[in-house]
């Protein structure tokens, strides 16, 4: 019999069966580091009490409703969000690439209702990665994610990472936005300079576009603060995708829009059976309140910089194998020589029982639950460190 999955994805012959904070066991209980958290997803580790409690308590109540009723703790979570944000609305979707979708309708709607139907084309960005979606691998651009898949979506104007110029000379008279990761992930974690976020927010500014951040990645804390581009002054987005983290493991997404941005979402312009039910909301409001609580991300601050400050050591000692520590907060970035494949150190970190992942550019990632202790970092880098003893060039 044909193996019964389809082939899109290859995992390892490894299968755990439970999780509590920073470590996977498998059935056997052995041990794992979990230093990729489902890709930035598991922010408060496995199994937070918390987080468990809401979901039960919610599971014994109400599970789906649809959005033809009010689901009151959705409405408390975008009180929350709003209030914590440059957001004055918000649609609560089940993933990134949905929020995204709803980011790139919002921003084209904005134009329609405002007299401005040609606005449609979206700039976006080398190394971009926005979803899986036909909307969201046409703004992603990645020609590997659009084979096969017909012919490429009008409507997107791709310009290199972090050049403000290749982006004044992209606007024209159709623009209507400009889309963008304030910290990479899938493109090599990539954190951009202050500047260049200011430079899109000038621009948008000076032409009336609508600035519109993906941070599913980079949001719900994993650069220290709520979201990544809050650590920039006058870099505050018109429309935003959020989701991973915002979830801390259960699926859910949100587009956060200013009032003016979400001018033309009215009733019946867009919709999501599930977006924004009970089950989600339930554990979205305990996520948000634990990543809002004092000295939450103070920690994620202090614990990064203690992370960071090991790898470089790492890179002292495998300088003929490592070229540069990127990233921003707990989302990092270990940049391989040409030659090593950060897929084969991921494998080597697995056999001796550290969990981290792959992203573009000749990257090993490293997302790892936000609550992680600095003992955590010391033993995923004395890992990475035998990992990288036995890695060879290939
Ligand atoms: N946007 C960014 C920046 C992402 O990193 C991802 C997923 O990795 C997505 C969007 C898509 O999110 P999802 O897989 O939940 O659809």
């Amino acid at each position: 019999m044909p193996a019964p999955m389809m082939d899109t994805y290859s995992p390892p012959d490894l299968v755990f069966d439970h999780g509590k904070g920073t470590r996977l066991y498998t059935e056997a209980g052995d041990a794992y580091l979990d230093f990729i958290s489902g890709i930035a997803v598991n922010c408060l580790g496995h199994a937070h009490p918390k987080a468990v409690a809401a979901l039960n308590e919610q599971a014994g109540k109400l599970w789906h409703l649809s959005n033809m009723f009010k689901v009151p703790k959705g409405i408390e979570l975008a009180e929350k969000l709003c209030a914590a944000t440059f957001a004055d609305r918000v649609f609560f979707t089940n993933s990134g690439a949905e929020a995204m979708e709803c980011a790139l309708k919002t921003a084209r709607r904005y134009h329609f209702v405002n007299g401005n139907p040609q606005r449609y084309r979206i700039i976006t960005f080398t190394g971009a990665f926005h979803g899986r979606t036909f909307g969201a691998i046409n703004a992603g651009g990645n020609p590997k994610y659009l084979e096969g898949f017909g012919p490429a979506m009008e409507g997107f104007d791709q310009v290199e990472f972090g050049d403000l110029d290749a982006v004044k000379n992209a606007v024209t008279e159709e623009t209507a936005a400009i889309c963008v990761e304030p910290v990479q992930g899938e493109g090599g974690v990539r954190a951009p300079e202050d500047s260049f976020l200011r430079g899109l927010r000038q621009i948008c500014d000076e032409h009336g576009l609508m600035l519109i951040f993906d941070e599913v990645q980079s949001g719900a804390g994993r650069t220290g603060k709520l979201f990544a581009h809050q650590w920039v002054e006058g870099a505050e987005p018109d429309i935003m995708a959020a989701a991973k983290g915002i979830g801390g493991g259960f699926p859910m997404g949100a587009c956060l829009a200013t009032e003016a941005a979400a001018a033309g979402m009215v009733v019946g312009t867009h919709g999501s059976t599930y977006g924004g039910g009970p089950l989600a909301m339930a554990v979205g409001n305990v996520v948000f309140d634990e990543l809002t609580s004092d000295g939450f991300m103070d920690h994620v601050v202090d614990v990064s910089n203690y992370l960071r400050q090991q790898l470089h050591g790492l890179m002292d000692r495998h300088g003929d194998k490592i070229a540069e520590i990127r990233g921003k907060g707990l989302l990092v970035g270990v940049k391989l020589k040409d030659g090593f494949d950060p897929k084969k150190l991921a494998g080597l970190a697995r056999d001796r029982h550290l969990l981290v992942g792959a992203a573009g550019d000749n990257v090993c990632r490293m997302a790892p639950p936000l609550i992680i202790t600095k003992d955590d970092a010391s033993e995923a880098v004395a890992i990475l460190d035998e990992a990288l003893d036995a890695l060879e060039a290939s």
